[in-house]
């Protein structure tokens, strides 16, 4: 996804904006309710701040989107320019069977399964995290951390037993792994989004990248 994030000094907040045309065979207005209502929650709900200047400064997530026919997308994607815009198709399933964001991280284009339940699983969260930028950790072992294993953590992560998708088995063996419906947005991931963004020069920086790309229905680029 690629985002806007600009500073907005009267309120001492770090806005990121952005939103999510949703087109496809499974795009509709209460996926993407859905779908909207999580991202801006668990984004929200760490409350997390940064210092810009000396003041601490909220960092705040109002994401929309918008349901367009795939007709109007390519019209869009043609000449997009705007990192405010993003394509995502919505279609029951795909060629590889999950949810996935374009080529490389930042990417403004994906294709999102309704069987991945978006909008009350944190799949849509997570896909929406590496649309900005964000990659998995690099160690898939949470167990023994007090807080929920973060929403960049990986199907098959290990976790305490009250994340896995069976807290009575041990870690590894079947059901032994993280249920992802636990994972939560972090403050360390909202700074990793916001890092390096100085807002010295600026008050508004480009977030993620621009390929436009748009997927038919199996999930090729077209
Ligand atoms: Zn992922």
């Amino acid at each position: 996804m690629a985002a806007i994030a600009r500073l907005h000094l009267p309120t001492s907040q770090i806005r990121i904006t952005s939103c999510l045309f949703l087109y496809g065979s499974e795009a509709n207005q209460r996926i993407g309710e859905l779908i909207i209502e999580e991202i801006n929650r668990l984004y929200n709900e760490p409350g997390a701040t940064a210092l810009v200047n000396g003041v601490n400064m909220q960092v705040l997530f109002d994401i929309s989107y918008e349901v367009i026919a795939p007709s109007d997308a390519l019209n869009m994607a043609t000449s997009n320019e705007s990192f405010y815009n993003n394509f995502i198709r919505i279609e029951a399933e795909n060629h590889i069977t999950r949810s996935f964001m374009g080529f490389g991280l930042g990417d403004n284009s994906g294709h999102w399964l309704t069987s991945d339940n978006l909008g009350t699983s944190t799949t849509a969260a997570h896909e929406f995290g590496h649309s900005l930028g964000l990659d998995h950790p690099a160690n898939p072992d949470f167990r023994g951390s007090s807080s929920p294993p973060p929403i960049m953590a990986a199907r098959g992560s290990f976790v305490d037993p009250q994340y896995q998708w069976n807290p009575l088995v041990k870690a590894g063996e079947y059901g032994g792994t993280m249920n992802p419906i636990h994972r939560r947005v972090s403050k360390e991931e909202i700074a990793l989004i916001i890092e390096g963004l100085t807002f010295k020069e600026t008050e508004t920086y480009y977030i993620g990248y621009l390929s436009n790309n748009l997927f038919d229905r199996k999930g090729m680029v077209v």
